[in-house]
């Protein structure tokens, strides 16, 4: 339109007086719901609070608006810990929000999520989520230290074999054609297993698989070591933790892996918070080429003194294994710190703990969900604090950035539910996530009443995350759409699911956005989803978006979403 130089002809008069006087009611567009491409946004992912974080952002842009689109999510900046930023932070982000006036380009903050406690955790690590756990410690030194445990795994050091299969294993993968005894290439001993073939099953499987018997209420920690040679794809090497009774996965650990590397040993902390049997699978799901080897496979109890939270509703108890005795933390015993690592806490002058005396401790620590990025550690939502601190957060920045939405990091709640906080509420987690969504709203609300308020879609779908046996969640989600307001817009991911997902919010009343892209070859999926929200009633958007940085198709996904 902007190349046009229309003259002022008669024309173009009697096309003016028509549409001055055209009435409202008349249908301008032959579709009876309003364009599904209202909104058409990028996912701004992977650019921190730096330089060059902000540089590349601008470029996003820059590209984006020169294709249609008109909204960013700004992702990976930390928004929800502004107020711990440095002057120098808070000018980067006003110089974000300047250029995005400038370019005419609504930029919409993300965070406040529950499921991956980031900025909160930041502020205090007392915020997670915690499981009951006992601990077996033993007085040495005037200290207590972890009780050392055994390797629960039978045969993990692979020595005991028969004919090609290694004794106290469930199964090993097809011995002899994908699994083998190699003597020739060990991490210890005289033996390791080796995987290679992978075509040789139709799901690419080279796994070892053990069934262990476990204490509910414990910790523990898994080891093996690994070697790999050409190996294809690495990154689908992978160590599950079943429940044993099919009610899921209780723990998985993915090792960052370079294709060829030497041994290397790989560890992960699991929590149980019920489990009495659990089937531990290592190995590879999907694999194509080359090789690799495991040796020294070890479960045990982990007795640390890590990861203890130390607030409201996670009470603790030391009590000895050989006397009828319970101990005082700060009498017996220094105060316990909710640390990333600890090992020992010394004993006070007047302890009356004996040298060498077994004892347990009972408390509440932190249950994560292991990536190979590091550790997810979900939020307590039962904690009154954390709504102080959001809010905090959230007011603070309003003022640098007035925001009209903001997109609530509410997917992946794999943690929660476990500690007296939750539990003495007799709500179901469905219930306590609605309450929590409904705080956070509310919070918003207060700032702005006009904050449209935007959520990722899992945890509300039922066909998605909102169900039972979630993760490491004691509780079941099934219901939470209930208990959220109704003005909220959803943000579905999931493209499998997309109509099935669209369809169920839509009928329920919410408007929906599409987040589309996800680091494919081509824009393929990202057609389907724009199909699928043509035909939702209410679907106000779709959103560029990847995980990855991968944004070489963003001029393209602007040229098809846009009008
Ligand atoms: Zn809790």
């Amino acid at each position: 339109m902007k190349t046009l130089k229309p003259k002022f002809n008669v024309t173009l008069l009697v096309l003016l007086i028509f549409l001055v006087f055209m009435p409202a009611s008349y249908p301008v567009k032959a579709q009876p719901n309003p364009s599904p491409l209202k909104h058409r946004w990028i996912f701004s992912f992977g650019y921190g609070r730096n330089r060059e974080g902000v540089n590349a952002i601008k470029s996003l842009i820059d590209v984006g608006t020169a294709h249609g689109l008109n909204g960013m999510v700004l992702s990976s900046f930390g928004l929800d810990s502004i107020t711990r930023w440095k002057a120098s932070d808070i000018a980067l982000l006003q110089e974000l929000r300047a250029y995005c006036d400038k370019k005419d380009i609504e930029l919409i903050p993300t965070g406040f999520s529950a499921g991956y406690g980031g900025g909160a955790l930041g502020h205090n690590r007392n915020f997670a989520a915690a499981l009951p756990v006992s601990v077996s410690l033993v007085a040495k030194n005037n200290r207590l230290v972890p009780a050392s445990s055994d390797n629960l795994l039978k045969n993990g050091n692979l020595e005991t074999h028969v004919k090609g299969r290694f004794s106290g294993f469930g199964f090993h993968d097809q011995p002899g054609e994908i699994t083998f005894v190699d003597t020739d290439c060990v991490a210890s001993g005289k033996t390791s297993i080796r995987f290679e073939n992978f075509t040789a099953n139709e799901h690419g499987h080279g796994r070892i698989n053990q069934k262990v018997f476990v204490q509910p209420g414990r910790s523990y920690r898994f080891s093996l070591k690994i070697k790999t040679q050409n190996l294809q794809p690495a990154s689908s090497v992978r160590i599950q933790i079943l429940k044993k009774n099919g009610n899921g996965t209780l723990a998985s650990h993915s090792p960052s892996l370079k294709s060829t590397q030497d041994w290397t040993e790989v560890s992960f902390e699991f929590l149980n918070n019920q489990e009495t049997t659990l089937l531990v699978y290592a190995g590879i799901w999907g694999g194509q080429s080359g090789k690799f080897w495991l040796d020294d496979l070890h479960l045990s109890q982990d007795n640390t003194l890590s990861n203890i939270v130390t607030r409201q509703g996670t009470p603790r108890s030391l009590r000895s294994l050989n006397r009828p005795r319970t101990f005082m933390e700060g009498q017996d015993f220094e105060t316990i710190r909710n640390l990333r690592s600890l090992d020992q806490i010394r004993l006070l002058p007047d302890s009356t703990i004996n040298e060498s005396e077994a004892l347990e401790l009972t408390c509440y620590k932190i249950p994560s969900i292991s990536h190979a990025w590091g550790n997810q550690i979900s939020l307590c939502m039962s904690n009154p604090d954390l709504y102080v601190y959001w809010e905090a957060q959230a007011k603070q920045l309003y003022q640098i950035l007035p925001y009209k939405k903001v997109l609530l990091s509410m997917d992946e709640i794999r943690n929660g539910g476990g500690c007296q906080s939750c539990q003495s509420r007799g709500q179901t987690m469905a219930e306590i996530l609605g309450d929590c969504v409904t705080r956070l709203s509310n919070i918003f609300k207060r700032i702005d009443p006009a904050i449209e308020v935007i959520i990722w879609s899992d945890m509300l779908d039922p066909a998605h995350n909102a169900r039972n046996n979630y993760y490491g969640v004691v509780g079941d989600f099934t219901g939470s759409w209930q208990y959220v307001p109704k003005d909220l817009t959803i943000m579905c991911w999931y493209h499998k699911i997309r109509d099935k997902s669209l369809t169920f919010f839509s009928k329920k009343g919410f408007r929906t956005l599409g987040a589309a892209y996800y680091d494919a070859k081509d824009l393929s999926s990202s057609r389907e989803w724009l199909t699928s929200l043509t035909q939702t009633p209410n679907a106000q958007g779709i959103m560029y978006t990847t995980w990855l940085k991968k944004y070489a198709l963003l001029a393209d996904f602007g040229d098809l979403t846009s009008p």
